[in-house]
Parts: structure tokens; C-alpha cells; sequence
């Protein structure tokens, strides 16, 4: 049976506490927008085919939100894939998936608008569709469906998820998005027919609508290429849009406060494109020309950034950050902008070339315990090929300055499945790496750790780059070089070497190159289970080879060398590339001839930090007339433009200097790797981050959500080294501040997230509320803060307490203004109803706590008969007993606790309960107990211990007790004027501090609080 509701109307409430982070489908963060529905044109769901933390950290899906919620005539609601616990549910119960904001199925909205990030997630769309109640196949939607869309850097090569989607936005999305959802919604008013909607969006341009194209076998390939247009003033081949980024700055605000994100801090694009032209990068290609924007707008949403947000950490990113013309002057702006707001600036894409000393020295002093680089070839021949512009000599001098400084391990990222690569190139990723150790050894001096990871990954030929005819490296050919690394490494033991799994990268290869006879195998898969295929422990290969035998697809033909002249699924996308540049550079790379950086002058790897510098240098830029036409003299002046608004007139500008006074800064790579290997941080999770591409983020994928002391595996990065570091700044010694203690309450949304998240989002209320908070002494300083013991998942609580340090003194009317202010900047759910000033002789939390009440309500019917008599005797007997043991688990070991040495008092609960239950959002014909219970320093019990020995019956396993469905409120934490253990003092509450200090706690009292796995 299901619990009590949580949430009031929404229609996953009765069964959200039974899923993994409920908190993902329940909304309600800071920043998420609720629109009235009547008020606008059109309504479009933006969804994203991955969990809710993956999805959170995607800048593309930030952008479009903002954008279509500011507008008044479009709002955005968002949806992200439900885990398989929340697809089951929902299927048992034939429920339909709903956005975040509104509840709403998705078969509501005008439009579904879909991120294709990564081939991996196409199975996950499919679920999307298909529990959002939208029919699967574009040709299979009515007139009521929405127009499914979809837009990302997978669109440049969509065939093989093209009959699931109506159209497909082409390149940046930030105009296309509302231009598609006006005229869709206008059009479906005005009743024009499905089809002559599609027809009038596809004209728009920039879209592809694949329905209205034929397609053809191509001889040369057995590829079903697009053919012809099948509708007049349609475009073939269908070009992309391009926007001026500064007229759509990024968005200062976004949906925060929910559970963690994998990426949790404010990422801000500071360009598009990249000038490196790595060869397998599929980005670097199609997002050209690269577009940096204002340097001041930049550090204007910084700064509106953090105070809306509150988050500790910002991210300057970009596909190649390093490459950014300002990037040295702009972080030292941002970096003055940001002292004394103790938030931490991550920089992504420093890298093995031009990383001057004195940023080293700067790193050292962060946490980190290593540094990242992608050197992603292991020989010389093999990084001109890939157009890697990074020489061993570079690779060297780096580990010397990087050993040399006290660190003691390294990173570095290669590929194996290159074009060209001989057995020769892959012993030198191993022998590059052994290199890199000894140059190491040498600068770290004698006895001194040294240990290089050299990690490795399979490469995939992607669409729309040079290397989109070279052939794949078959599973059996990639295993051979696999073990050839492990035979070679085997007597270095300074190098750690790392492998991947490399199916999934053949699958990825197979729908990147893919074409429409595909799309029968992806919904084959997935009625038969796909799902999640990018996360490895969700990839079930058993279910793909059903899947492509039964529809008889050959993989082989994906897989193997194309013929440069042969045409291919993707060629009627055309992303701004001149026709043949692409086979110019294969033709390069296969002479493993290198084309130094474009937008750049020959020869320079790095842009001149200054303006005098700037101006004296009068070479002409590299360029290769690869298309996109970029106006070389404009480019030039808007990096003088930049620098001179920057400030950066001088030569020999710093880039971080001052270090006591700077604020804390991280770097970190361009996929937000970890710098520190072991990554030590929170903040500093794996998986990937990419920089935001066409309106849309490059994210990929982490299999699995990374924690503290994590490898931190990023995906590949293109053209530099990931690096991701955090520094703190010491905090002066002593305890600075003044001390405070607030009440808060905790229901709804808030009530389904952890106990961490809440206490991660404290920090940002007080700053987005301007109530900075003073951190603990040392290297790794912390907000101040003493919590009231955590609640278990689901548990709503009246009477929750912090203990904090403000930098500021407030009397008791400025106190008032900012619990109310601190509620306006909370979360759905979360509510401070009070607070008092505490001197230096009030007792903390954790020596004042002695108990707590609960209301535990149950619904009449699950109890049955006269339920208040019946419950009342089993409180009696509950009091009555000796001992009330009961069976716990954490981690999957199990004690057994006794409930009785806890429990002080059990009753049916009167009014006063059940308004608290109503005040709670609890309501109905309810029945239920009050309990009060003691918390002492060496332990506690959760309510549904107490539920369950009360009121529960046996379960299966020894010990274990099962409770009827029910839902507890903590209704008081108290401090108690008697010793732990004994009901007879008098309880008080934690405001009242004159009776706080007459206490003397009891000695076990003293012991800090316990846990969450303890108490409640
Ligand atoms: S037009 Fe020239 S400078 Fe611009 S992206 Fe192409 S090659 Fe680079």
C-alpha cells in the first residue's frame, strides 16, 4: 500500500518516497519558473534524456529555459528521464511522465523539445515519449500531438533518431527555439493541418524536418542517404543557425536547490567554437566560427550569477577556455570581482602548453592532489595527425614544473582507434607516460612519490569531421592494443594505466554514423529494455544484438572505412564547412601533416594577454578558408576591443597574483575534470562537462554519479588538458562572527531531499539573501554551521535547527528581516520561522538536544476498525515491554536496536497533532500517534522504528519489523531539564536560552549528535 501523500496534488505523491532521490521529480527548486498556462502562446517541455543530474549541470538547457520563460508569450517547463525504480512505478500504476513545474504530461505542451547530446541517450527519448503519452513515431502523431523537436550536437547527424522526431533544429538554438514554438502554436490555432505545420516550419529554416525529405540507398555505401526535398520552399541541404552570442547573454539564474547536480556550480559560456581544429572533434568543427563573448557582460553575470544562485563555486567555460583571446586578463577580473565573496572560480582548460609557472605555483596551493592533460596521442606522428598542437618537449616541462612543485601524481588522456595508428603510437601512450614519470622523478628529487595515470579510451569517427570516413577499430582489434598497453606498462611502475570498456563505444559509433534503418533497431532495443545504454551498468548488450539480428542490420558497414566520395546520411546537414575542407584535412592527417590553430598568428600557441602587445603585433592570423567566413580584421579588433575593456593595457599582466587577497579559484578542464586525480572535492565530480556548444551544452555521461574521492573520469576532452583544482583560501584563525541559531521547517519537495543537500543549500540562501556566513579556520574552510540531527528521506519536520556564524551583528528587527528574507530565497518547502542571537555561553545544539516529538499519522482504513482504540492499546503494550527490538540495516549490515530505551512516551495523538499534520500538508481521514523519544550522543531511533514496533508486523528477515504505511512529522526537538533518559524533567525549547544555560548536559549529552543512520 502506499505512503500518505507528500506533496498535495501531485500525482506522483503517494509513491515518491518510494523511488531513488525523490527529489528529482518533485520541483520546486530556487529559480524554476511556474507560469500560468493561459498566459502565454505556447508551452514547450524541454526534455532532457538523461536523470535529473546529469541534466541540471546542461548550459544548453539553462539557456533555452531562461529564454522561453522570459519571453512573455512562450513558457519552459523541464523533464528529465526517470530513473528505471521511477519508469517502473509509473508504468505499474499508468501514470504519465510529468514536467517538473506544472505536472503536466508532456502530451500537454505545444512542443517537446528534446537535447540530443550524445547517441547514447536515444533510447531514453523513446521512454520520454512513450510515458509522456506522445506516440513514438513522428508519422504515428495526430493533430492534438505536440511537435516533438529536437536540438544539440547530435542533430548535425540525426537519421537514426529521425522518425521519432518532427523536426530538428540545426546549430544554435537560442532564436529557433521561441521562432518554432510561436508559429507551431499559432498555426495549430489558426487549425492548419499537422502536415502544412510542418511544411511552415521547415521553411523557417535552420530545420530539418525529416518527413519531408526522401531518402535513397547510396550504392557506393548501402547507407539510406537523404535525397531530395518532397515539399516546395523547403531548404536541402539544411543549413544551421548561427546567433551573435552577445545578443543573447548567458543566463544569470536557473534552477538551483534540488538535489545535486554532477556538475553543482554556476557555469558560464564565455565563448562557442574553438580555434585548435583537433581532427576528431566533432565540436571544434561544427560550432565554428568561435564566438567569445563580452568580457564585461561576462563579469556582470558572474556576479548576478552568484548572488542569484548562491552557489560557492563559478566555471568559466568554453570547448577550449585556454584559447579564449582575454582569458588571463578576464580571470584576473573575475577574480578581483569575486574577493571576499569566498566563492571559488573554476577555470576550465589549462593545458600541457603555455602553463606559466606562477599559475602552477597558484595551483599548488590548492587541495589538489594531481593534475589532468590530454595529450591524446602517445607519439609524436599520432598527435599531427589528430592535429594536436602539443609537443612531447611540452609534455615533459610540464610534469618537471608540475613534480617539481610538490605534486605527486599526473594524469593523462589518450585515445586508442586513430587513423594511421601503429602498435608503434599505442606503446608510446605507455612509453610517453613512463617519460612523463622519470622527467618527474628527476624534478621531485629522491624519495619523492611519482605516480603518472595514463587512461585511455576508444575513439569514435563522428559526422562532420576529418576523420568521419576513417574506420573504427573493431571490440576484437581494440582488446588486442589493450593488452599490448598492458604488456608494455607492466615494467614501469610509476604509470597506472587505465582501460575502457569499449562496447559502448562501438554502439556510439554505429548510430553516429548511422542512418535511418537504425531507428527500427534503437525501438527494438528499447521494447526489449534499452535503457540508459550510456551508463555501463545499464548497457545491456544482449538486448542490441537481438535487436540489430532481428531487424537485420549489418553493423560491419558503420564500422569500416567510408569513400571520401561517397554521400552520406548527414551530408544534407550542412554545418557552414566548405565543401572538401573536411577531406583536405583527412587527406592532411594522414600525411600526419599539422594545421597550427586558425584565428591565431602562425606560430602562437597562446593569445597576447595585452594590449600593447596586441596592437605591435601586426602578422595576419591564420586562416584556412574552412567556410565559415570569419571576418579576420573584425576579429582582430574585437580582441583588442576586449582587452582594452578589460583593462589588460601592459605587458606581463599577472594572471593570478595577490594571493592573500584573492578569492578562492579553481581550474578546471574543458570537460570539468578533476585536477586533483582522487578528486577531493565535491564539487569536483567526473563524468563530463562540455562546454556549452550551439545553445547546447556537450554534456556526456557519467555512469555513475561520482563522490568525493572519485577517479572524477571526464569524457575526452578536445584540445587541451583538463584540469580541475580548487584553492581556499586559509581562513584567519579563530572564530570570527556572531552566532545565531534558526528554526526552519521542512516539507514538501524539501522533505524528499537528503539531509547533504540541505545542508549545502543553507550557504546559498544566506548569500543570496546578502547574510554571508564566517567559515571554519585552516586549508579547507566550511560555512560554520551545526545542523539538528538529519531526518530520514520523506520525513517532514516542523522544528528544525541550525546553528551559523555570521560575519554581521544583528539586532532582533534585522533578525526577523532575514528569516523572512532567507524564506522568500528558499526552496519550495523550506521555511525559517525564527531566530535568536547566541552569546559565547549558550550550549550548541548537539549538547542541548535531548528528544524529540513525532506525529506518525496513518490512514484510517490501513489500521481498520475502531483504529484509535486499537492504536492506543498497542501503545500501552508498546510502553509496557521490557524491550522493543528491532532489526537495522545500513549498508547492508544489520544491528539490532531497542527501540524501548528510547521511546519516553506513546499516545494517540489529539488536536494539536492533527493540526500539525494539516500545517504539514497532511490531510484526509487520518488517525495518529504522538511520540516523544530521546536523542542522546551515542544514539537515537528514526520514527519508522518507532512506527514499526509499535504498530508493525514481522517481516522477513530476523528482527525486521514492517510499520503500515504511514508518514511522520517531527513536531518539536527539545532540550530537557533532566538527564537523557528520563521523562521526568521538563522539556524546552531551543529558543529559550535562559534555561538552556542553567543545563548541564548530561555527560552523554556531551557526545556530538548522531547521525542520520541513528536518528531522526
Ligand atoms: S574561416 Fe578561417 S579562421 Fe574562421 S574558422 Fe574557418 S579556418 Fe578558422
Amino acid at each position: 500500500m502506499d505512503s500518505l501523500p507528500l506533496l498535495a496534488d501531485h500525482p506522483y505523491a503517494s509513491f515518491l518516497d518510494q523511488v531513488e532521490k525523490p527529489a528529482r521529480y518533485a520541483g520546486g527548486e530556487v529559480g524554476s519558473v511556474v507560469k500560468d498556462w493561459a498566459s502565454v502562446e505556447a508551452r514547450v517541455c524541454l526534455a532532457f534524456p538523461d536523470v535529473y543530474d546529469i541534466g541540471m549541470s546542461h548550459l544548453g538547457f539553462k539557456i533555452l529555459y531562461k529564454l522561453l520563460n522570459d519571453d512573455p508569450r512562450t513558457l519552459a517547463e523541464r523533464c528529465y528521464t526517470p530513473w528505471v525504480d521511477m519508469e517502473a512505478q509509473l508504468v505499474k500504476r499508468g501514470l504519465p511522465l510529468v514536467s517538473l513545474e506544472s505536472a503536466r504530461p508532456l502530451r500537454d505542451f505545444d512542443v517537446v523539445g528534446f537535447s540530443l547530446q550524445f547517441e547514447l541517450t536515444y533510447s531514453n527519448i523513446l521512454t520520454m515519449l512513450h510515458l509522456g503519452g506522445v506516440p513514438l513515431r513522428a508519422a504515428d502523431r495526430g493533430e492534438d500531438d505536440p511537435i516533438v523537436i529536437a536540438g544539440g550536437p547530435t542533430a548535425t547527424h540525426p537519421e537514426p533518431i529521425a522518425p521519432f522526431l518532427d523536426a530538428i533544429v540545426i546549430g544554435d538554438g537560442e532564436e529557433k527555439a521561441t521562432e518554432v514554438a510561436l508559429a507551431w502554436a499559432r498555426l495549430k490555432r489558426e487549425g492548419v493541418p499537422r502536415r502544412e505545420r510542418l511544411v511552415a516550419i521547415a521553411r523557417l529554416g535552420a530545420v530539418y524536418v525529416p518527413s519531408l525529405y526522401a531518402t535513397r540507398l547510396d550504392p557506393d555505401t548501402g547507407f539510406e542517404v537523404v535525397d531530395r526535398p518532397l515539399a516546395s520552399g523547403i531548404p536541402f541541404p539544411i543549413e544551421r543557425a548561427l546567433v551573435d552570442l552577445n545578443k543573447y547573454p548567458f543566463p544569470d539564474e536557473s534552477p538551483t536547490g534540488g538535489p545535486e547536480a554532477i556538475f553543482d556550480r554556476m557555469s558560464i559560456e564565455i565563448a562557442r567554437g574553438c580555434t585548435e581544429g583537433c581532427r576528431f572533434c566533432q565540436a571544434g568543427m561544427i560550432y565554428r566560427p568561435v564566438r567569445e563573448r563580452d568580457p564585461e557582460q561576462i563579469v556582470d553575470t558572474v556576479m548576478r550569477a552568484v548572488q542569484r544562485s548562491g552557489q560557492d563555486e563559478v566555471s568559466l567555460t568554453a570547448l577550449s577556455t585556454a584559447d579564449v583571446s582575454c582569458i588571463s586578463p578576464l580571470i584576473k577580473k573575475v577574480t578581483e570581482r569575486l574577493t571576499a565573496e569566498r566563492i571559488s572560480l573554476g577555470v576550465s582548460s589549462l593545458r600541457a602548453y603555455g602553463l606559466e609557472p606562477d599559475l602552477l605555483d597558484e595551483l599548488k596551493r590548492v587541495r589538489a592532489t594531481g593534475l589532468t592533460f590530454a595529450p591524446e596521442a602517445g607519439s609524436q606522428r599520432m598527435r599531427d595527425v589528430v592535429n594536436k598542437n602539443v609537443t612531447e618537449e611540452q609534455l615533459l616541462e610540464t610534469a618537471e614544473r608540475v613534480f617539481s612543485r610538490g605534486w605527486g601524481k599526473m594524469k593523462l588522456y589518450f585515445m586508442i582507434g586513430l587513423p594511421t595508428e601503429t602498435d608503434e603510437d599505442v606503446r608510446g601512450i605507455v612509453e610517453t607516460g613512463a617519460r612523463a614519470a622519470g622527467a618527474g622523478r628527476r624534478a621531485a628529487g629522491k624519495g619523492k612519490p611519482v605516480d603518472v595515470t595514463v587512461s585511455v579510451s576508444t575513439h569514435v569517427p563522428k559526422p562532420h569531421t576529418p576523420f568521419q570516413w576513417a574506420a573504427m577499430d573493431t571490440l576484437g582489434e581494440v582488446g588486442r592494443k589493450q593488452r599490448l598497453l598492458k604488456d608494455t606498462v607492466r615494467p614501469y611502475r610509476a604509470v597506472t594505466l587505465k582501460t575502457h570498456e569499449a562496447h559502448a563505444s562501438v554502439l556510439e559509433g554505429i548510430f553516429a554514423r548511422g542512418d535511418r534503418p537504425l531507428a527500427d533497431v534503437l525501438e527494438r532495443a528499447w521494447r526489449h529494455g534499452a535503457r540508459f545504454d550510456s551508463w555501463e551498468d545499464k548497457l545491456d548488450l544482449a538486448v542490441w544484438e537481438e535487436a540489430f539480428t532481428h531487424v537485420g542490420v549489418d553493423r560491419e558497414k558503420y564500422l569500416g572505412t567510408l569513400p571520401v566520395t561517397a554521400r552520406l546520411p548527414w551530408d544534407h546537414i550542412d554545418v557552414g564547412l566548405e565543401e572538401g575542407f573536411l577531406a583536405k584535412e583527412y587527406r592532411k592527417a594522414l600525411q600526419s601533416r599539422l594545421s597550427p590553430p586558425c584565428g591565431k598568428v602562425a606560430g602562437m600557441f597562446v593569445h597576447h594577454t595585452n594590449l600593447d602587445d596586441a596592437k605591435a603585433d601586426a602578422r595576419r592570423l591564420v586562416c584556412y578558408d574552412c567556410g565559415v567566413a570569419c571576418d579576420m580584421t573584425q576579429m582582430r579588433e574585437e580582441r583588442l576591443t576586449f582587452l582594452d575593456r578589460l583593462g589588460a593595457h601592459r605587458r606581463s599582466l599577472p594572471v593570478l597574483t595577490d594571493a592573500g587577497a584573492a578569492p578562492p579559484v579553481a581550474a578546471a578542464g574543458p570537460s570539468g575534470a578533476p585536477a586533483s586525480d582522487g578528486g577531493a572535492e565535491r564539487a569536483s565530480v567526473g563524468g563530463a562537462e562540455r562546454a556549452s556548444v550551439g545553445g547546447a551544452e556537450r554534456a556526456s555521461v557519467a555512469a555513475t554519479e561520482p563522490k568525493s574521492g572519485d577517479d572524477g573520469e571526464p569524457s575526452r576532452a578536445e584540445g587541451e588538458a583538463p584540469h580541475r583544482a580548487r584553492r581556499i583560501a586559509p581562513a584567519p584563525k579563530g572564530r570570527g562572527g556572531f552566532r545565531y541559531r534558526f528554526r526552519f521547517e521542512k516539507a514538501g519537495p524539501m522533505a524528499l531531499l537528503g539531509h547533504l543537500d540541505v545542508v549545502r543549500e543553507l550557504p546559498r540562501v544566506l548569500r543570496r539573501v546578502g547574510a554571508p556566513m564566517t567559515y571554519t579556520a585552516g586549508f579547507h574552510p566550511k560555512p560554520d554551521m551545526t545542523f539538528s540531527p538529519a531526518l530520514s528521506l520523506g520525513v517532514i519536520s516542523l522544528d528544525e535547527y541550525v546553528d551559523l556564524r555570521l560575519e554581521r551583528d544583528l539586532d532582533p528587527a534585522a533578525l526577523d528581516a532575514l528569516v523572512a528574507a532567507m524564506s522568500a530565497a528558499s526552496p519550495r518547502g523550506l521555511v525559517f520561522s525564527g531566530a535568536v542571537k547566541l552569546g559565547p555561553e549558550d550550549p550548541s545544539l548537539s549538547k542541548l538536544i535531548a528528544g524529540a516529538r513525532y506525529a506518525l499519522a496513518f490512514a484510517r482504513s490501513a489500521i481498520g476498525g475502531d483504529a484509535e482504540a486499537l492504536l492506543a492499546a498497542r501503545c500501552s503494550a508498546a510502553l509496557s515491554a521490557a524491550s522493543l527490538p528491532i532489526r537495522r540495516e545500513i549498508d547492508r549490515l544489520a544491528k539490532m536496536v531497542d527501540v524501548r530505551q528510547y521511546l519516553v512516551r506513546a499516545e494517540v495523538g489529539g488536536p494539536e497533532v492533527h493540526a500539525a499534520l494539516a500545517r504539514a500538508g497532511l490531510v484526509g481521514d487520518l488517525v495518529a500517534l504522538e511520540v516523544e523519544v530521546d536523542i542522546r550522543g551515542s544514539g537515537a531511533v528514526k520514527s519508522s522504528e518507532v512506527a514499526a514496533v509499535i504498530t508493525g508486523e514481522p517481516g522477513e528477515a530476523p528482527g525486521a519489523i514492517t510499520p503500515p504505511p504511514h508518514r511522520a512529522v517531527r513536531l518539536q526537538l527539545f532540550g530537557r531539564t533532566s538527564p537523557a533518559g528520563s521523562a521526568a524533567g521538563e522539556r524546552f525549547s531551543l529558543f529559550d536560552l535562559e534555561r538552556a544555560r542553567r543545563v548541564k548536559p548530561a555527560p552523554e549529552r556531551t557526545a556530538a549528535l548522531p547521525l542520520a543512520a541513528d536518528a531522526e
